[in-house]
């Protein structure tokens, strides 16, 4: 058997754990599968039978009060470990599920490789898992009973694989007082609206090449007609023009938008780390050479101050008629 740690919002498994789902079925193998999800929060009961779609036979759903709170999330999942002695552990390679099964593996005592893109069963598995950005992947052993692992962001592709129903099993883990020091206490909305960076299905970022924190307006403008939102390069961040939260990166947030918009941005390994997932790269810069535009499927060679304005002059002359 086969367990992962699934995270849900407003009553929705997460799309970041379907996907883990889709790797730990693989490596199951046919085995059953089960998941782990921490409730009541808003809506695990309600995301929890969804997770038959994907395969998974048993959802365990954790009742416990209260923000997200890492090392009681894991105390559950050791506490199911201890009892199901699962071959493996999967979770999304997010940052909470990367906290949340380095926790574990702290408690169970079991071995995790964190950010993996394929995995074969055996003692030890074989797991193939992406470091430095995605700029290395490496071949790596796990040994011991029960192998705990991440799955790497957009990695994976989602596989429906609809069973009958999903048996939903309520358990209340055993937390300690010290799992709650390090909890969610209040949520705060970010300015756009409610559209994240990472969620967005268009981003246009800027780089150093904007030149200050007054030029990011040509671009909010560009992105709000596009509806999407505005990111940047760390240039930008550690200039102090735009927030950290707006950083997409090695560092940042990894985005894979329908359409991505790097405006005077030079391309480092580390900025595409965070980008790579886009569908598609239409890039803004004045140098020919820029790095970028090798990862670019349209790029427009020019000055920023003047590319993006026309870009959208145009759309307002087509969305106006
Ligand atoms: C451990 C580590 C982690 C890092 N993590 C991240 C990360 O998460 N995200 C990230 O972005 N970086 C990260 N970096 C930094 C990264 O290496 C680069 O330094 C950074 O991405 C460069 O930002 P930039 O492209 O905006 O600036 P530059 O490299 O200076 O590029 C500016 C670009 O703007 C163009 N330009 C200039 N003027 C104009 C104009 N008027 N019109 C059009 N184009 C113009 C130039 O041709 C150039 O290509 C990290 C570095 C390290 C060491």
């Amino acid at each position: 058997m086969v367990l992962v740690y699934v995270e849900h919002a407003d009553g929705a498994p997460d799309e970041l754990s379907l996907q883990a789902i889709a790797l730990a079925r693989g490596y199951a193998g046919g085995a059953p599968v089960e998941a782990v999800m921490v409730g009541p929060g808003p809506g695990a009961a309600d995301a929890a039978p969804v997770l038959g779609d994907y395969g998974v036979a048993t959802v365990n759903v954790a009742e416990l009060d209260g923000g997200f709170a890492p090392q009681a999330h894991a105390r559950a999942v050791a506490e199911l470990t201890g009892r199901l002695s699962p071959a493996a552990v999967f979770a999304a390679g997010s940052d909470r599920g990367n906290e949340v099964l380095a926790h574990a593996a702290v408690m169970t005592g079991a071995a995790l490789a964190a950010n993996c893109v394929a995995a074969t069963p055996g003692d030890p598995a074989a797991v193939t898992r992406m470091r430095w950005g995605g700029s290395l992947l490496e071949e790596a052993r796990l040994h011991g009973t029960t192998k705990l692992m991440t799955v790497a962001p957009h990695a994976v592709a989602i596989e429906p694989a609809p069973i009958e129903t999903a048996d939903v099993v309520s358990f209340t883990p055993e937390v300690q007082e010290q799992d709650l020091v390090v909890r969610v206490s209040e949520r705060v909305d970010t300015s756009t609206g409610g559209l994240s960076l990472a969620e967005s299905p268009v981003v246009v970022s800027g780089g150093r090449g904007v030149g200050s924190s007054e030029g990011f307006g040509a671009l909010e403008e560009l992105a709000g007609l596009l509806g999407g939102v505005v990111g940047c390069s760390r240039a930008v961040t550690s200039a102090g023009w735009r927030p950290h939260t707006d950083q997409v990166g090695q560092t940042g947030t990894k985005i894979s938008p329908e359409l991505y918009i790097p405006c005077g941005i030079s391309g480092a390994t580390q900025h595409m780390a965070g980008c790579k997932g886009a569908k598609k790269i239409l890039a803004i810069n004045a140098d020919p050479e820029a790095p970028i535009l090798a990862s670019a499927d349209y790029a427009v060679v020019g000055d920023l101050s003047e590319i993006v304005p026309a870009i959208t002059a145009e759309l307002r002359r087509a969305r106006d008629g």
